[in-house]
């Protein structure tokens, strides 16, 4: 059974101006996705409407087994973790450690176990001397790593990054790749990219064009040179 199905799916904010075309899409358990595609294709519309932040005009999203609707979007959102471009409106902690707990609270970890979350996930991501720090004070690109940091420590089956390390400097970029990479066995990854190089290790790619998907395949498929 795939663990995202989506079926038919479109989307206008605004009367005929559609954004997302019957969107079909499969995803099985486990694999890593990428989303490719020019600004203003639909790419982050759609993961707003997988997480239930927006409300499909048509279609059907069903995630493992549930069929997305206002009665089970939190049972969804349960699953899913996600990281936006800009991170600002997802903190609310007074520190960068805080804000690491967020998710981990709101699924009801335990206390010790955040604690040893937030250590392993801030040195993962680079930011553990920035632990007590108010978040408002980081960079662009500190403030992405704590970010993810805190969506990687909720161990969701599903996480997307939508264009979650455009701050980075490709370096870094790296080094948070890597660590995504080593969730990948157990988890379904899907990422929003932005640069070619981050696609390598992927399952699949996703070419998207004026809300359609316009290609598919995996990486050598798309780039044989
Ligand atoms: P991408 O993430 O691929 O850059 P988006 O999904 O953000 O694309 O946007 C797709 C289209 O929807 C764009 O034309 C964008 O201008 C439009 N759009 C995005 N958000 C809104 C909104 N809140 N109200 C109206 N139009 C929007
Ligand atoms: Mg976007």
């Amino acid at each position: 059974m795939s663990i995202i199905k989506i079926t038919d799916l479109s989307f206008s904010y605004l009367q005929d101006t559609p954004v997302l075309k019957d969107v079909n899409l499969e995803i099985e358990k486990g694999e890593w996705v990428s989303i490719l595609g020019h600004n203003g294709s639909g790419k982050s519309t759609l993961s707003k409407l997988i997480i239930g932040l927006l409300k499909a005009d048509k279609g059907e999203i069903v995630v493992d087994g549930i069929t997305l609707t206002e009665e089970t979007v939190y049972d969804v959102r349960k699953k899913i973790g996600i990281v936006f471009q800009n991170p600002d409106n997802q903190f609310v902690g007074v520190t960068v450690e805080d804000d690491i707990a967020f998710g981990m609270e709101n699924l009801q970890f335990e206390k010790e176990e955040m604690l040893e979350k937030i250590d392993l996930y801030a040195t993962k991501v680079n930011m553990k001397e920035y632990l007590k720090k108010a978040p408002h004070m980081l960079s662009g690109g500190q403030k992405q790593r704590v970010a993810i940091a805190g969506i990687l420590a909720m161990n969701t089956d599903i996480i997307i990054f939508d264009e979650a390390t455009s701050a980075l400097d490709s370096i870094t970029e790296l080094k948070v790749m890597k660590s995504i990479s080593e969730l990948n066995e157990k988890h379904t990854i899907i990422i929003v990219a932005h640069r070619i190089s981050t696609l390598k290790n992927c399952n699949i790619i996703l070419q998207f064009e004026n809300g359609e998907i316009v290609k598919t395949g995996t990486f050598s498929e798309l780039y044989p040179f």
